[in-house]
């Protein structure tokens, strides 16, 4: 009889299985990613999304997640302990995706992204070997889960850092589409100035025809805040009173003191599962004016209610950590842009796509040549996962080698072996 297989032996014979059959591979965290990239055709899946667990050191102030869990899994614990881990916006997203491809949300500016936050992590490799990777171990490949996506391996567990954040001053506050260029022009001068501890984000949307907003703005075209003040409600009034001096009054103000979990969870009920999503990014330096312009008219002619276009801070601490210390190479960017057309209906599919490209085309002139690679679309080409990671791309290419010289972990935004 056959002696069991230690687990680099069954990798190494499951991998050569799959190269062997050309079978692609798709790695599933929290399965939010907006190219599908969670999932492939006529190929394997590994299924991780079972995989929740999240267990807190309030001594150390640290969180370990196992790759299923989604952001909301995380905060739910966390906060039970007075902490929170720098994330996303929305608490389905998965916390895997997330991570690998970078992380940036409503903590960004005073504690960094989620990257800058994450301490070890866990790894099976293509060769089935199983490694932990920190600044200690294995550090090249570290350096590259940070930002290089799905590309090294198979998180199996994250190790983060966390930080005191338990109640927040936050919400949305909307202004008709009429306010949109003075709205946006100000946000453009006032983000420099604001206090680290307020992330503002910068939206073009409509109101959707749901409970949660009053019904006389339901289908309104808007421009939106939505901002979290790290604190209480005192002091976050006091930061947001430059923004409620300067501009007109709002349709809706809906900010206020809240538990963090429960603003992460705000918009879940607008997007569950099943939607059809295009999506394009950017990273963005500036905001000349005609580029505000340019937004404005295609925002404005969005093709559903859910469609949308924000722009999320990612300055303060995310500009402190070195271009060349993580993957992520983007850090002198303002912004993360993201165009999204988004519907239930699969009929308005070509209408969301058409729509993301125009908008897309029209602004990317202003912006910089790369994007979040967790804001690409599954129509990238090579040229821009390369644009994104700029003079980190060759290090990136080299760890690929290494680590996964057959490139089996491809269905991602993907980093081919060097040569
Ligand atoms: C509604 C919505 C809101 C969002 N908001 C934000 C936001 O505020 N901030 C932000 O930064 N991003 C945001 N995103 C983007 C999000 O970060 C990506 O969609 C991310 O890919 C989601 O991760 P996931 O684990 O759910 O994805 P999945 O679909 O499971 O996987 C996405 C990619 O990650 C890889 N991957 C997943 N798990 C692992 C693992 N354990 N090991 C190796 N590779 C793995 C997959 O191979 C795939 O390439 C949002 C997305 C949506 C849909």
């Amino acid at each position: 009889m056959d002696r069991p297989l230690t687990i680099e032996q069954g990798g190494n014979r499951f991998g050569r299985a799959l190269r062997e059959n050309r079978l692609r591979i798709a790695v599933r965290g929290g399965g939010h990613n907006g190219a599908g990239l969670g999932s492939c055709d006529d190929g394997l899946v590994i299924d991780l999304t079972r995989m929740k667990s999240v267990r807190i050191d309030p001594v150390a102030r640290t969180v370990r997640a196992e790759p299923g869990c989604t952001q909301g899994d995380v905060d739910h614990a966390a906060h039970a302990f007075g902490l929170a881990v720098p994330s996303g916006i929305v608490s389905t997203t998965g916390i895997a995706g997330l991570t690998l491809g970078g992380g940036h949300g409503h903590l960004s500016r005073a504690h960094g992204l989620t990257i800058d936050n994450l301490i070890e992590a866990d790894v099976v490799l293509a060769d089935g070997r199983f490694v932990t990777a920190s600044e200690r171990e294995h550090a090249d490949l570290f350096w590259a889960l940070r930002g290089g996506g799905g590309n090294f391996g198979v998180v199996t567990s994250f190790l983060y850092r966390a930080c005191a954040v338990t109640q927040v001053y936050a919400g949305p506050i909307f202004w008709s589409i009429e306010h949109a260029r003075e709205v946006m022009r100000f946000y453009r001068d006032f983000l420099p100035r604001a206090p680290e501890k307020l992330c503002p984000f910068f939206g073009l949307k409509t109101v959707p025809s749901a409970a949660a907003f009053p019904e006389e703005i339901w289908g309104k075209r808007i421009c939106a805040l939505i901002s979290c003040y790290e604190g209480s409600a005192a002091e976050g009034e006091k930061a947001m009173q430059p923004v409620r001096d300067a501009l007109p009054p709002p349709l809706l103000d809906a900010m206020s003191e809240l538990p963090f979990p429960s603003l992460q969870a705000l918009f879940d009920d607008l997007l569950p599962k099943g939607l059809q999503w295009y999506w394009k990014g950017d990273f963005v330096k500036a905001l000349p004016d005609a580029a505000i312009d340019a937004h404005i008219a295609h925002a404005s002619r969005s093709p559903s209610e859910l469609s949308l276009m924000h722009l999320y801070p990612i300055d303060g601490a995310v500009h402190r950590v070195r271009t060349t210390d993580t993957a992520w190479s983007c850090r002198d960017a303002t912004w993360s842009m993201v165009i999204a057309g988004i519907d239930p209906d699969p009929r308005k599919a070509e209408a969301l796509v058409a729509w993301g490209r125009g908008y897309w085309e029209a602004v990317h002139p202003y912006n910089l040549p790369g994007a979040y690679v967790n804001f690409m679309g599954d129509d990238e080409v090579e040229g821009r996962v390369q644009a994104t990671y700029g003079a980190n791309y060759a290090r990136l290419t080299a760890v690929k080698k290494e680590y996964d010289p057959h490139n089996l972990f491809g269905v991602n935004q993907n980093i081919r072996p060097a040569a």
